[in-house]
């Protein structure tokens, strides 16, 4: 007799805090992503475009039609001393001032430092500033990803990666760092904003130069409430420090897939942030959390 089948239900909420549309440098519109992710079985999503919350209107209206649970953020960009560091923002009022000003002038020197390196790209390549504009499209958040576009669309790369790989990692020569407010100031802003701050990849050597810990302490010191420990660019030990770190610094840690559509291999959902952490980072934000109504 073959064993009686034992009913388990599977509860577990999916939910997946870093992502990004075409409001930056994603290649899903945000309604996209929405759809995407319940394609993906995502229950819950924070769409965080680089320096902008320009998808956070077509993402919301596309609550209700996929059935997926929305947290309106940003990806905020900042510097320590040269070295980039992403501080993730959720549920910040729109319409917090300071807020809106520091983003809105990141995305200036986006477009300055953009020029700057497509100035020194054009030397040696067929790019433009006005192609790299082009292909940015709506998005008022300018980066590498849309240069990389531009020379991809000029038949030098076969795609993005390729193109980050050969000329446009920050170690290349045609490299420059965009200026930014030091992380401390970020998160300051976003608490001051009603924002729940988290440090994205905060362990990512692979990208460059990472923060020591006790830059990430003093974030913490400042209101830092999460890291986000599982990320593709994090290394195994990576993840294990981000771990420890946290737990020594009292703070639950995320994770998340940081997906961008078809510029990258991330897939939706391929890390995960728990329920309980979830709902208590929420807690913490000024605005609400849109669900799409029962039934
Ligand atoms: P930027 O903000 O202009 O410095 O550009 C950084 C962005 O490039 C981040 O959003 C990364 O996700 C993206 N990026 C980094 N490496 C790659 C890669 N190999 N392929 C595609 N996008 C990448
Ligand atoms: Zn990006
Ligand atoms: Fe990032
Ligand atoms: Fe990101």
């Amino acid at each position: 007799m073959p064993p009686a089948v034992t009913a388990i239900t599977l509860a577990t909420v999916r939910i997946d805090l870093h992502t990004h549309s075409t409001a930056s440098d994603g290649t899903d519109s945000p309604a996209q992503v929405l759809e995407r992710a319940a394609a993906a079985a995502i229950d819950v999503v924070a769409l965080t475009d680089h320096d902008s919350i320009a998808g956070w209107e077509e993402a919301a209206a596309a609550v209700e039609p996929t059935g997926v649970v929305l947290v309106r953020g940003a990806e905020v960009s900042a510097s320590a001393g040269g070295i980039p560091v992403h501080i993730l923002s959720y549920l910040h009022d729109p319409a917090d001032r300071a807020l809106a000003q520091l983003l809105e002038h990141t995305r200036t020197m986006r477009v300055r430092r953009g020029r700057a390196m497509v100035e020194g790209l054009a030397r040696d390549f067929p790019i433009t500033w006005e192609a790299v504009v082009a292909l940015a499209g709506d998005a008022q958040t300018v980066g590498r990803p849309h240069m990389a576009d531009a020379l991809v669309a000029a038949g030098v790369f076969p795609d993005r990666d390729a193109a980050f790989v050969r000329v446009l990692h920050t170690s290349g020569p045609y490299h420059l760092p965009l200026e930014a407010p030091h992380p401390r100031d970020v998160v300051t802003a976003i608490r001051a904003a009603g924002g729940v701050p988290v440090m994205a990849h905060p362990l990512a050597a692979k990208r460059g130069r990472v923060v020591g810990d006790d830059v990430i302490a003093d974030l913490v010191d400042h209101g830092l409430a999460a890291l986000e420990a599982f990320h593709r660019d994090h290394d195994p030990a990576a993840v294990v420090h981000a771990r420890r770190l946290a737990a020594r610094l009292g703070i639950p840690v995320t994770g998340a897939s940081d997906y961008h559509g078809a510029g990258k291999p991330n897939r939706l959902g391929e890390n995960l942030t728990t329920e309980a952490v979830f709902e208590a980072l929420v807690g913490q934000g000024r605005i609400e959390v849109l669900r799409p109504s029962a039934g």
